[in-house]
């Protein structure tokens, strides 16, 4: 007999495969040469994944730093026992840095007072607090300006209670690799990297591909590439698809807490936006919703998986359940649910997918977008 794992105490929930997780993390290793290192992007809980599960699958398989986008983020890391490096990837607000310094974890500087005051408190402890500079290169939105950073470095380098440990931007067109605006990124990075050196400010790491950069152009690898996306499966773009194939590492499923055959015209949710139209139409209730990132938008517009075969999502998709029907055609004859079914929401079942791509299409946003929600309250099941 096979153990399904699954929550106790609530009938929906996620899976995660722990084995595709390790082949993709795998994957993004293979791009490296020795000396190049991988840094793994769990903010936003490992994208709804978890993010000290998925970090420690990604330490044994190789990684050599983490970054997430909290500081509080970064505790959670620690305190589930994670011991490599781990940068934060935006310069938190002062009051952040006791808990930096408590906690080992490396900021983003792009300001010279929260320089100067990390170092200061730094000193106090006894220590020298690492950072990462980052550079601003075109996308706008942090790190300090491309032409700025000699005089950055200048009015910093000088106190010895802070270290930078590397230097890296961000790119915001990466999917067009050979654009304009990518290029251009890309030359005011290795022209402000290279001032730098020659002016004899360390450097540390030199980084900035994330996913679909590291896939797409390995003449910009530098020293490390921060891989998040595609860890989990996930495409960051069309264009990666057919030459960096990864293996989807969460599904979504639940189990039907209800059945029922209300009469034809009989409504179905909040606001009756479905009406039982024809005769021996079975109504599902699946107990997970809108705040377990099953956006309302996708409300009588999805399909879930019951059997192997698409059945429709119908009536407003409510906070915490939502219905699916049943409907016997000429055409198709489905075996009605019973209490206790499993549906999935996201991922396989028989010959049959439904897609993080095709729900994030639905609603208008990206596969992150999806991902990130269905890790809010839903529990994480590791197979
Ligand atoms: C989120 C993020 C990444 C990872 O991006 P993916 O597209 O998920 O690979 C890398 N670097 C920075 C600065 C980020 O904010």
């Amino acid at each position: 007999m096979v153990l399904r794992k699954e929550p106790l105490t609530r009938w929906a929930w996620v899976e995660i495969d722990q084995g595709a997780l390790r082949r993709n993390t795998r994957a993004f290793k293979n791009l490296l040469g020795p000396r190049q290192r991988l840094c793994c992007v769990v903010k936003a809980d490992a994208y709804g994944h978890g993010a000290v599960a998925c970090a420690k699958v990604m330490h044994a398989t190789g990684t050599d730093m983490f970054a997430v986008a909290t500081v509080n983020e970064g505790v959670e890391l620690r305190q589930g026992g994670i011991a490599e490096p781990i940068l934060v990837l935006s310069e938190p607000p002062m009051t952040a840095i006791d808990t930096l310094l408590e906690h080992n974890l490396m900021p983003s500087i792009y300001t010279s007072e929260f320089a100067l005051a990390y170092g200061e408190r730094a000193v106090s402890c006894g220590t020298i607090g690492k950072y990462h500079m980052a550079i601003e290169t075109g996308m706008n939105r942090i790190g300090v300006h491309y032409a700025d950073v000699l005089e950055f470095r200048r009015e910093i380098d000088f106190h010895r209670g802070i270290h930078c440990d590397g230097v890296f931007t961000h790119f915001a067109t990466a999917d067009e690799s050979n654009g304009w605006d990518y290029k251009l990124q890309c030359k005011r990075f290795d022209e402000a990297v290279a001032a730098m050196k020659d002016a004899g400010y360390e450097c540390g790491i030199v980084h900035c591909d994330n996913t679909v950069a590291s896939i797409l152009d390995g003449s910009t690898h530098y020293d490390m590439i921060r891989a998040g996306i595609g860890l989990y499966g996930l495409q960051p773009s069309e264009v990666t698809r057919p030459v960096f194939p990864l293996d989807p590492v969460m599904s979504v499923k639940a189990r039907v807490t209800r059945t029922a055959h209300p009469a034809m015209g009989e409504g179905v949710g909040y606001g009756f936006t479905y009406r039982v139209p024809r005769a021996r139409v079975q109504i599902c209730t699946l107990p997970l919703g809108y705040a377990d990132g099953l956006s309302r938008t996708l409300s009588n517009r999805m399909d879930v998986l019951y059997r192997g075969m698409r059945i429709p999502q119908v009536g407003n998709i409510c906070m915490d359940q939502m219905m699916v029907a049943i409907t016997q055609t000429s055409r198709q004859q489905i075996p009605e649910a019973q209490m206790g079914d499993i549906m999935t929401v996201v991922g396989r079942d028989g010959d049959a997918e439904i897609t993080m791509d095709e729900m994030a299409q639905l609603r208008g946003t990206i596969n992150y977008e999806v991902a990130c929600g269905f890790g809010m309250r839903l529990e994480k099941i590791y197979c």
